[in-house]
C-alpha cells in the first residue's frame, strides 16, 4: 500500500468537504471499482486514520457545507466508515467543532444495529446514504457478498424508526439480479421513507470479469424506461445516475425531480416536474447552476414555470442551507465561464476542446455560448482506451488517451489549433493524470499550448 501524500488529504478535505477516514471495507461487492482498476494507476488505500492524526485536518472542513464521510474522493478509495475503530470519537469531535453542520455518512449498513442507530441519532443533523443494492437476501449476497443479508431489512426499519433521514442507492445490474429484484428494492426503500432512491448505472473496465459485462446502451435505455415507470408509483424521487447518456436529447432546463419533506422547498409549495427559470432575477441555464445558486442564497426568489405560466416563489432559507430541492446533475455552467476566460486571456482564435464521450453532446450543445469569445471552437470526444470496457467519463481519461485522440485528429486533418483545452477533472493540482503523466507532454506532441480547465 502506498503512503498517502498529505497534500491529497488537504485537497480532498478543502475542495470536496470529504473527510476520508478509512479505505477498509468489510464487504466485497462484485462491482466495487476498487477491484477493477488497471495496474499502474495512482489510487490510495487508507488504513483507518487515527483520530489523533485526523484532528489536524478537521478544522479545514467547511462548516457551511455538508461534511461527507465514506465516499471515494479524488484518488482515495472509499471504505466502510463503521469499520473504523474510532468512528464514534470522530463523530463526537466533528460535532464539537461543527455543532450545526449536516454530516452525510455513506455506509453499506452491515455494521449498524438498533444501538448504533440510537447513538447516531444523537449526532443530528445527519443523513445516511445507504448502499442497499438489493433488498432481497439473494440479491444482497450475490452483489455484495453479504454474509448476513437478511439483517439489512432490520437496519432500514430501524433507520426509519429513529427518523434518521436516509437515501438508498442501488447499483443496477439487471442482467444479474433481474428487474423484479430492482423494483422490489426500490419499493422497499420507498416504504421505509427513503428521501431519494439513486439507481447507479455501473461502468465496467477492460479488466472486469465476463459476468459483469452487459450491453451499456441497451441497458441504459431500459433503465431510463424503468425509472419513468417506477417514478409514477413511488413517493421518493428515483434518480438515475448519470441522468443522461449519449445519444441523448440534451435538455438543460432546471427541472425539479423531487422535494424533500419539511424543507424550505416544500414549505414554499414547489413540486416535482416544475421548471425554475430565474433565481433572484438571474436567468439560470442549467440544473447545476440553479441548484447551487439557490443553495448559496439567503431567501432566494424563484421564477417557476407552473401550469403554463410563470409564478414567483419565495424560499425561506438561510445562506448555504440546503433547499430540499432534488435535481439531476447536468452541466456545471461555471465551467463554461472558466473556458471562456482562458480563451479570452490567451487570445486564442482556433481552439480544440477535448472531452469525454459522455461530455461530448453537452459541450456541442453549449458551443454557441463558448463561441461568444469570437474563437472558432471544435469539440472532440476522447475514448477511454486505458480503462476500456464501458468507461466513458472525463475523470478516468489519461494522457495516453488524449495523445491517441490527437493522433487520430492529426490523421484526419492538420491540427492547426492555437490552444487545446482538456477537462481538469482528469488531473491533479500538479497537472498529473491517474498514471502520473503530466499533460504538459501533450504540448510538445501537438506543437500547441495545452491547458486543463480546472
Ligand atoms: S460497500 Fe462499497 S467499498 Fe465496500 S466493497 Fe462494496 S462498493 Fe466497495
Amino acid at each position: 500500500m502506498r503512503e498517502i501524500p498529505r497534500f491529497l488529504l488537504y485537497q480532498v478535505i478543502r475542495k470536496e468537504n470529504v473527510l476520508p477516514i478509512t479505505s477498509f471495507c468489510n464487504l466485497r461487492c462484485i462491482f466495487c471499482s476498487n477491484l477493477q482498476n488497471p495496474p499502474g494507476i495512482e489510487v490510495f488505500s487508507l488504513p483507518p486514520l487515527p483520530l489523533s492524526y485526523l484532528k489536524r485536518f478537521l478544522p479545514l472542513l467547511d462548516g457551511s457545507r455538508k461534511i461527507i464521510i465514506g465516499e471515494a474522493a479524488s484518488r482515495i478509495s472509499e471504505g466502510e466508515p463503521f469499520t473504523h475503530p474510532e468512528i464514534w470519537a470522530i463523530l463526537e469531535e466533528l460535532r464539537r467543532i461543527y455543532p450545526e453542520t449536516l454530516i452525510q455518512i455513506t455506509t453499506n449498513g452491515c455494521l449498524l444495529n438498533s444501538d448504533s442507530l440510537k447513538r447516531l441519532h444523537a449526532y443530528q443533523p445527519l443523513e445516511v446514504n445507504l448502499s442497499l443494492n438489493s433488498a432481497t437476501e439473494w440479491g444482497r449476497s450475490l452483489l455484495m457478498n453479504d454474509r448476513e443479508p437478511a439483517k439489512i431489512r432490520e437496519v432500514v426499519g430501524e433507520l426509519s424508526k429513529f427518523g434518521i433521514p436516509f437515501n438508498g442507492s442501488i447499483v443496477a445490474l439487471p442482467h444479474l439480479v433481474g428487474w423484479a429484484d430492482i423494483a422490489e428494492s426500490c419499493r422497499f426503500l420507498d416504504d421505509h421513507g427513503a428521501q431519494t432512491i439513486r439507481l447507479l448505472f455501473p461502468g465496467f473496465t477492460r479488466l472486469a470479469p465476463k459476468f459483469l459485462r452487459f450491453p451499456p446502451r441497451e441497458t441504459y435505455r431500459r433503465l431510463k424506461e424503468f425509472v419513468a415507470e417506477n417514478s409514477a408509483l413511488l413517493q421518493a424521487p428515483v434518480l438515475l445516475e448519470p441522468p443522461f447518456a449519449p445519444p441523448v436529447e440534451i435538455d438543460l432546463s432546471p427541472v425539479v425531480e423531487g422535494v424533500l419533506p419539511a424543507s424550505p422547498a416544500e414549505d414554499a409549495g414547489l413540486r416535482r416536474r416544475e421548471v425554475i427559470n430565474c433565481v433572484h432575477g438571474k436567468r439560470v441555464h442549467s440544473r447545476v447552476e440553479a441548484f447551487r445558486l439557490i443553495q448559496q442564497l439567503r431567501k432566494p426568489v424563484l421564477d417557476v414555470f407552473r401550469d403554463g405560466r410563470v409564478i414567483r416563489v419565495n424560499l425561506q432559507k438561510r445562506k448555504n442551507q440546503p433547499s430540499g430541492l432534488i435535481m439531476n446533475y447536468d452541466l456545471d455552467w461555471s465551467m463554461l465561464s472558466r473556458v471562456k476566460k482562458i480563451i479570452t486571456r490567451k487570445r486564442a482564435r482556433r481552439v480544440l476542446l477535448l472531452t469525454s464521450q459522455w461530455g461530448f453532446p453537452w459541450l456541442q450543445k453549449v458551443l454557441p455560448e463558448l463561441e461568444k469569445t469570437g474563437a472558432e471552437i471544435q469539440v472532440f470526444p476522447v475514448t477511454n482506451h486505458f480503462f476500456g470496457g464501458s468507461i466513458a467519463c472525463a475523470g478516468l481519461l489519461t494522457v495516453p488517451d488524449f495523445r491517441r485522440a490527437l493522433l487520430q485528429m492529426k490523421s484526419i486533418h492538420h491540427l492547426g489549433f492555437d490552444l487545446i483545452l482538456l477537462p481538469g477533472i482528469a488531473f491533479d493540482h500538479r497537472g498529473r493524470d491517474l498514471l502520473g503523466y503530466s499533460y504538459s507532454v501533450l504540448s510538445n506532441f501537438a506543437h500547441t499550448e495545452v491547458k486543463a480547465v480546472l
